[in-house]
This record gives C-alpha cells, sequence and structure tokens, in this order.
C-alpha cells in the first residue's frame, strides 16, 4: 500500500534526524506532502502509528499538510492548478496551451518541524545545538 511505503519514508527520515540531534522522544512531527503524490491523510497517520511501535516516534502526533499542485508556464509568466500528473509529458499550460510548463509544487514529502524530549522529559540538546538553518525554518523545537 501506497500509504504504508510514505509512513516508512517519514519514520526512517525522522529516526535518521533525531539520531543525529540526540532527540529520543518524538512528540511531534510535522510533514508536508505534495497532492500530487495522491494520498489519504488519514490512512498515513495510521500507517504511521503502526510502523512506530517501539521506535523514538512512538505515541508522536503526525501532522500532515497536503500542499495543492502548481505549475508554471514561462511564455505566460502565469502559476496555475495542476489537477493530475503528467509530469512524464510536462504540465500544460490553461493560457497558451502549450506542454511542457514546470512544476513547482505537488510532489512534496518533507519533514518540516520535529518536537521532542529526551526519556526523562528534559531536552537532550539545546536549540542553539541544532543547526541554525534547520532552526530558522523551525524544524526543531522543544517540548
Ligand atoms: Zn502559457
Amino acid at each position: 500500500m501506497h500509504e504504508v511505503s510514505i509512513a516508512y519514508g517519514i519514520l526512517e527520515d525522522l529516526q535518521r534526524e533525531t539520531k543525529r540531534h540526540g532527540v529520543c522522544q518524538v512528540s511531534r512531527v510535522h510533514v508536508k506532502i505534495g497532492s500530487l503524490r495522491e494520498v489519504v491523510p488519514k490512512d498515513v497517520a495510521f500507517a504511521f502509528d503502526v510502523a512506530s511501535q517501539g521506535t523514538v516516534a512512538e505515541g508522536a502526533e503526525l501532522n500532515i499538510r497536503v500542499v495543492p499542485a502548481r505549475g508554471r508556464c514561462d511564455e505566460c509568466e502565469i502559476d496555475f492548478d495542476v489537477q493530475t500528473d503528467t509530469s512524464r509529458f510536462g504540465f500544460q499550460c490553461p493560457q497558451c496551451r502549450r506542454i511542457g510548463a514546470e512544476l513547482i509544487s505537488g510532489k512534496e514529502l518533507e519533514i518540516v518541524l520535529i518536537r521532542g524530549t529526551c526519556k526523562d522529559g528534559k531536552p537532550k540538546s539545546r536549540p542553539s545545538e541544532w543547526p541554525r538553518e534547520r532552526q530558522a525554518a523551525g524544524y526543531f523545537s522543544l517540548g
């Protein structure tokens, strides 16, 4: 099932990042998923619940935001909604009908925020020890 592999993908990324940054219990994770991936968010959340048993993310709240798919036509300099995945052929511009417009969003699968603590309830590492660019993007937070 598609949703199961997505859930495992999220979990793998999560385990790698938490290990690297000394988080031993994840309480919440926010994920961005492009609409062209055609997932049912509640099925991903359910699969994630099952997959995360016995891991650093067990019991974590998974928050999924579906990002709408948008294309861009360089000729007309417009952005437009994309309904279906025709990426093999390029996307059609609704204005000039040209095929081959670029996809600017809709295929994302990324973690945007990890919230976690250590097992004793205290954060293991201070936010200042976490990568600056990730902090700025709101990637890690405590509590
Ligand atoms: Zn166009």
